[in-house]
């Protein structure tokens, strides 16, 4: 959780649990992805058969694992789920590919991120529905080719583009996750707060969906801070009134930049005049990673159009400027 750190990871998860929606219809917004997946799904149950391999692409918390689960209720079949990085040796993966159950789904979240020979047993698994195990090591090692039940791989990545095209292509079905509208989170704020046994009206909601950045998995997690404000210090109903004020005390704008997102912008504007400044120049001014600056901070201020990434470094945009209320140097690009 980056938003609040004062709240334990785990109740973070649990919570986020008890939000997911457990079925295609439940499922808000993402209208061409749920469509295609209810006439794959609806096929492969016709059929009397697996579905075909799914690769699920979009930005993090815009409901890849919930739909992985939503797959596996709707085939009526298990879910095992694990990541990229969980498996390290194509040993690993072996493991699990033979322990599935017929028609199991195995959710593989960061699946760009598997080592390579994992990544090449994945190949001959989704195909064929065999892997080779390998015995023993060097001249002596023989390859003992191993059966496996027909299952239906969910793949999730942040972009389809990451994938080797040998990967991707053995993917019958690719569904691109889209940010969601303002209108769509406001439905995913009322759902939450249907099952979360709070009050919320019209405009508490859209103020909350405003600063949620397209995502359920923000919506959610603002919702739960907010409601703790109306909790303590009003009457318990998250109205227009008491999101802002929640959303100031827990330092989300209004346009759902956070600390980091705003310390990084201010950095840019006031110490570098807006640039451009080279990401680690800029990572050292806010006392931040590399990593965190470019991976959790840049996108959404991209995607904002509040920063630029250009060959010669970071660049903030008018937009920039006119968001945190300074005013430009003269001279600067309009
Ligand atoms: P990551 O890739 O970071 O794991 P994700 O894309 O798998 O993220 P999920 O964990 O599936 O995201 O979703 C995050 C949270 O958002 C969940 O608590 C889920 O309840 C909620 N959520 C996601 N999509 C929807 C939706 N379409 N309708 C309602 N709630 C949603």
């Amino acid at each position: 959780g980056r938003l609040v750190g004062a709240t334990a990871e785990g109740e973070e998860l649990a919570a986020e649990a008890a939000l997911r929606p457990k079925d295609l219809a439940e499922f808000v917004g993402q209208p061409k992805v749920r469509e295609q997946l209810d006439l794959v799904l609806r096929a492969a149950r016709a059929r009397g058969g697996t579905a075909d391999h799914v690769l699920l692409s979009g930005a993090p918390g815009l409901g890849k694992t919930t739909l992985s689960m939503i797959i596996a209720a709707e085939m009526g079949a298990p879910i095992r789920i694990t990541s990229g990085p969980a498996i390290q040796h194509a040993g690993d993966l072996a493991a699990i590919l033979s322990s599935l159950a017929e028609g199991e789904v195995l959710f593989l979240d960061e699946i760009h991120r598997m080592s390579r020979p994992a990544e090449e047993m994945l190949y001959m698994a989704m195909e064929d529905f065999r892997v080779d195990v390998i015995v023993g090591k060097g001249p002596g090692a023989t390859a003992i080719p191993l059966e496996l039940p027909p299952f239906t791989l969910v793949g999730a990545t942040t972009r389809a583009g990451l994938l080797p095209p040998p990967l991707r292509d053995r993917f019958g079905f690719t569904g691109h996750m889209e940010f969601y509208a303002p209108a769509e989170l406001e439905r995913v704020i009322h759902r939450s707060a249907r099952l979360l046994d709070v009050t919320v009206s019209d405009g508490g909601a859209a103020e909350i969906a405003g600063r949620s950045r397209g995502t359920p998995r923000i919506a959610n997690r603002l919702l739960r801070r907010v409601r703790d404000y109306a909790q303590v210090r009003g009457d318990g109903v998250v109205t227009e009134e008491a999101a802002a004020r929640a959303l100031t005390v827990f330092e989300v704008d209004d346009r759902g930049l956070d600390r980091l997102d705003r310390s990084v912008l201010e950095a840019l504007l006031k110490l570098f005049g807006g640039g451009p400044v080279g990401l680690s120049t800029l990572a050292v001014a806010v006392g931040e990673e590399r990593e965190t600056v470019e991976e959790v901070a840049e996108p959404f201020l991209v995607r904002e159009g509040l920063l630029a990434r250009t060959p010669r470094g970071r660049v903030a945009t008018p937009a920039a400027w006119a968001h945190l209320g300074l005013t430009p140097p003269p001279g600067t690009p309009a």
